[in-house]
């Protein structure tokens, strides 16, 4: 990384603090406490496993254990890293010394206990929920997360690619997706972004089907639902394939997910409600007659988090607007029979959108 790369990197991440401090008028506390591990690396740059972020008008404290104070120190920049033995003590003392007496916090991330081991340690502090507003401000990705988004995209079709061209009748759901773990770890992903699903034949049918030991046969479709992780970021694509001749229903509900999928993309553009957009795909699979086995949301937010705003579907209150990273994904699901799902991630543009992932969408026969 160059050094107008460090500044720039620096630049980005002084900007999202000062983003997140408009929190504080807004919800009129002294300060804000991160607990979300990924909404702290967004915050501060840091990658560790423990710690805890404390903004607060002029000041940025990260408080992390002894495993991780160097590392912390070296990620992070215009924040003060706080050693701690026990968590909540440290966060306690701070907030005293700082005279903090009301602090946001993520409620829609700290388990119960966490929320009552704070109000325990902390009697004098009042805690104020800021619920999806931390998550909100990821929303919208820079030029460098796209770029990072289309870079572990990309890794991950590749690899889906090259593992295609060894799958046989007589392979195991599992054993196709361990060659593609290998695949994308080789290719140079950090990990998968998650457990893939492989679901053939009537387990299909299954939207979150995971890889078993079941026997892949000719004459099934296999859907493959995958992603790779790189630097923090994930990607998340589904491909449908046929092993040997389809026939005519297979084609047929291919066919209707993946017009589905081609107008949903279509009706993308800044300023279109995600709830329209999802009804574009829903609305249309209806009309095939296969209303009543298209159950989840057209999509989601990828970024830090596999799943993350916006919601893409028909509960959504949100609008697209350009640098949205997320999925576009219907399938049809028919118990007993089987089923397909097609996903791309795309980013927002100033008029529609980029297809991020790679992997080409019309049916492929093996
Ligand atoms: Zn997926
Ligand atoms: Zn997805």
């Amino acid at each position: 990384m160059g050094n107008n790369d460090c500044n720039e990197g620096l630049l980005v991440l002084i900007n999202r603090v000062a983003a997140a401090r408009g929190l504080l008028r807004r919800f009129g506390i002294d300060a804000l406490l991160f607990t979300d591990l990924k909404d702290i690396r967004y915050q501060c740059g840091f990658t560790g496993s423990e710690g805890l972020l404390l903004v607060g008008a002029g000041e940025t404290f990260l408080l992390t254990d002894s495993r991780y104070t160097t590392q912390a120190r070296e990620e992070t920049s215009g924040c003060d890293v706080i050693e701690f033995r026990e968590k909540k003590a440290a966060l306690a003392s701070l907030a005293a010394d700082m005279g903090f007496q009301s602090l946001g916090f993520q409620d829609q991330q700290v388990t119960v206990s966490f929320y009552n081991e704070l109000l325990e340690t902390m009697p004098g502090v009042r805690f104020i929920p800021l619920g999806a507003a931390p998550a909100l401000q990821r929303i919208i990705k820079d030029s460098r997360e796209i770029k990072s988004l289309e870079k572990v995209a990309g890794i991950a079709s590749e690899s889906f690619l090259e593992v295609l061209r060894t799958v046989r009748p007589g392979d195991t759901e599992r054993d196709v997706s361990i060659r593609l773990e290998f695949a994308l770890r080789t290719a140079g992903a950090d990990d998968k972004a998650f457990e893939f699903i492989v679901a053939s034949g009537v387990r299909g049918a299954l939207p979150h089907g995971r890889a078993t030991t079941k026997t892949i046969r000719s004459g099934e479709l296999v859907t493959i639902d995958f992603g790779a992780l790189l630097d923090g970021y994930n990607s998340d694509e589904t491909v449908t394939i046929a092993i040997g001749e389809p026939d005519g229903k297979q084609r047929l509900i291919y066919q209707v997910v993946k017009d589905a999928h081609d107008q949903a993309l279509d009706a993308i553009r800044p300023g279109a409600a995600f709830r329209d957009i999802d009804a574009v795909a829903r609305d249309y699979i209806a009309r095939q007659g296969f209303g009543d086995f298209f159950g989840h949301g057209l999509g989601h937010g990828v970024g830090l988090d596999v799943h993350e705003k916006p919601v893409v579907s028909f509960r959504s209150e949100e609008v697209v607007r350009e640098g949205m990273v997320f999925t576009i994904e219907p399938g049809i699901y028919l118990p007993g029979w089987g089923g397909v799902r097609i996903e791309d991630m795309v980013v927002a543009t100033t008029d529609g959108c980029r297809v991020l992932s790679r992997v080409p969408k019309g049916l492929m026969v093996l």
